[in-house]
């Protein structure tokens, strides 16, 4: 009798996060059903670190689910700002309304907060936390990096955020320039759900 996949919920209501979360977890063989977060009211992410948020949102689904969950909190930490803007990267700049609004808002804030700060010190990191939480308590969090540096300008269509001004360590274009499978085998987020694919098994 062949067993059912584990279940699992992602605490995102992120489409292309499911996606790539998916696309990671059968990568690497793993046969777990993962679902996205049903509609309701969303947890507030209070955390002081990425870490934090993950687990608060991961403890959230759990607790309106049943399930397992994972879940993910990710930012930018740029050196000449003191590893800021951190888990505030997504409203820095303070402009609510689209994301699209919001993203060409935080990056002309972070442009200007740079524009004296020469080459050689405009370095800056994606972080990603990535949570995992069990109905019986148990908890683990990894994390995944993309180091790199900070342009004048932004170049590139792709991604979002802060993709246009950042140019990875060791390419030559930015993350906004790079394709969605590329950015995938060297970004935060990616090296971090593949951490967190790894020990899934333990723990369902
Ligand atoms: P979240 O973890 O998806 O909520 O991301 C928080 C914020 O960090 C986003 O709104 C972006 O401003 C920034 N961010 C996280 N990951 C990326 C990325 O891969 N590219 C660009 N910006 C990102």
């Amino acid at each position: 009798m062949s067993r059912s996949p584990a279940r699992l919920v992602l605490a995102s209501r992120n489409d292309a996060k499911l996606v790539e979360l998916r696309r990671v977890l059968s990568g690497v063989g793993l046969d777990i059903s993962l679902v996205g977060l049903p509609d309701g009211a969303e947890v507030a992410e209070t955390g002081a670190t990425f870490a934090e948020n993950a687990l608060i949102k991961a403890r959230d689904a759990v607790a309106t689910t049943g399930l397992a969950a994972v879940a993910d909190d990710s930012g930018l930490a740029v050196d000449a700002l003191n590893g800021m803007p951190g888990v505030l990267s997504a409203r820095w700049s303070g402009v609510s309304g689209s994301r699209l609004d919001r993203d060409a808002a935080n990056n002309a804030l972070l442009l200007a907060q740079l524009h004296d700060i020469p080459d050689e010190r405009r370095g800056a990191a994606f972080i990603c936390a990535a949570a995992v939480v069990t109905p019986a308590g148990v908890e683990r969090v990894v994390t995944g990096e993309m180091p790199g540096r900070l342009l004048r300008a932004g170049r590139g269509g792709g991604g979002f955020g802060y993709d246009p001004l950042f140019l990875p360590d060791g390419e030559t274009v930015t993350s906004a320039q790079l394709p969605a499978a590329g950015k995938d085998a060297i970004s935060h987020r990616g090296r971090a759900f593949r951490a967190l694919a790894e020990i899934l098994p333990t723990l369902l």
